[in-house]
């Protein structure tokens, strides 16, 4: 039986027909333990605000079935969200579905510019994005890296790219009337794994993102823990053993100083293995074959899980997602995380069976930005709905 979720009947149910659609009313009350009279209003009231929708069964010609006609319900095709994902170069706009499907994407470089310039851009690239289809947008997630505080609607702290302390729930929802949710994009692939993708991470999980930022998110029973000032997940600045790499923090020898993105670019150039400073070359150069270019995303994924080893041995969770584009090219940069976390590990044996690469390859970012508004959207689906704004996109 599926337990009552936080957020009441509404979440439970929505939840249900996410996993079970299309299903029968009756159905969704045997798995859930509500009662049958819940389970009616409360998907008709899912049904009013467009999350669900009646599928009705064709019955045989012929036929000699009596009594009220089977009318499964399902999740709605048409709603949808926009998300907005902030990377150090590129911001990245998506049309995304209930079902967590990247229906179009966009992106543009951003060359550094300030908070306001960025957000005008994104708002620009949004309204060509939906073009007719603005009336089905249900809200805007945006997902980045760094300290983001989604109660207050802030970007904390995100010192690569210098957005310190901005507002961007507010200015978002300024500027184009849709309610707005802010969160880590990597608590929001979380709420994408947990609502669309590996079911064990349900249960517990821990993931890792590696990219140019480096940071964590853990959830357990699908709630994703934030904790006071949703500061939770700062791994950034944990040390890695044998590294001189001088970090931002004044320290030496940082995670995300030592593995990002833009340090092992850098060192790529450096060794003559690329000319110019670009994750996706890297990695082009890698999968054409490319020794050298193999060898140090390689590395790299045998120190990302070393490091890994003691996050798993800490949380011991169901699974551990690790967001490394080097592992979706090369099956061996898989094999260098676990080998890594089975070096640095003192928990369980089979503790490397949990090391899984992310469900989201090649749409990370636009999941992201999606998901952080349909995270809150699965958590409060009716609550969501009545904040909803004037669109002016
Ligand atoms: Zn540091």
């Amino acid at each position: 039986m599926t337990t009552i979720r936080a957020g009441g009947s509404p979440a439970t149910v929505l939840r249900t027909v996410l996993d079970h659609g299309p299903i029968a009313r009756s159905t969704i009350a045997r798995l859930t333990g509500l009662s049958p009279a819940t389970v009616t209003t409360t998907s008709n009231r899912l049904i009013d605000r467009g999350l669900l929708r009646e599928r009705p069964t064709v019955v045989a010609v012929g036929s000699r079935r009596m009594g009220r006609p089977h009318v499964p319900i399902d999740i709605a095709d048409e709603p949808m969200v926009c998300g907005i994902h902030l990377s150090l170069t590129h911001i990245t706009v998506s049309l995304v579905d209930l079902r967590g499907r990247v229906i179009a994407t966009d992106r543009h470089a951003h060359r550094g510019q300030p908070p306001n310039t960025v957000l005008d851009v994104a708002v620009e690239l949004m309204t060509e994005l939906t073009a007719d289809r603005a009336s089905r947008v249900l809200g805007i997630g945006f997902a980045v890296g760094g300290w983001v505080d989604p109660d207050r609607g802030i970007v904390v702290e995100h010192p690569l790219t210098c957005w310190n302390g901005v507002a961007v729930r507010e200015l978002l929802e300024h500027r184009t009337g849709f309610d707005v949710h802010v969160d880590s994009h990597v608590r929001a692939l979380v709420d994408a794994e947990c609502l669309f993708g590996e079911p064990r991470a349900r249960r517990s999980v821990v993931q890792l993102f590696v990219g140019n930022v480096i940071d964590a998110a853990f959830a357990t029973d699908g709630l994703v823990h934030a904790g006071p000032g949703s500061a939770a997940g700062a791994v950034a600045h944990m040390p890695i053993e044998h590294s001189t790499e001088h970090c931002s923090c004044g320290r030496t020898g940082c995670f995300q100083a030592t593995l990002s993105e833009r340090v092992l670019v850098r060192d790529a150039v450096r060794r003559g293995i690329i000319e110019v400073p670009d994750f996706g070359v890297l990695l082009a150069a890698a999968e054409s074959g490319n020794p050298s270019a193999t060898q140090l995303l390689v590395d790299r994924s045998y120190r990302v899980g070393l490091v890994s080893g003691s996050l798993l041995d800490i949380l011991n969770p169901e699974v551990f997602i690790v967001c490394d584009p080097g592992m979706h090219v090369l099956p061996e940069c898989l094999d260098a995380v676990r080998a890594g976390v089975a070096e640095s590990s003192y928990g369980r044996r089979d503790v490397v069976d949990s090391v899984l690469p992310s469900s989201f390859h090649g749409r990370l970012l636009p999941v992201a930005g999606g998901a952080s508004m349909l995270g809150k959207l699965y958590r409060d689906p009716l609550e969501q709905l009545t904040g909803q704004l004037a669109p002016a996109l």
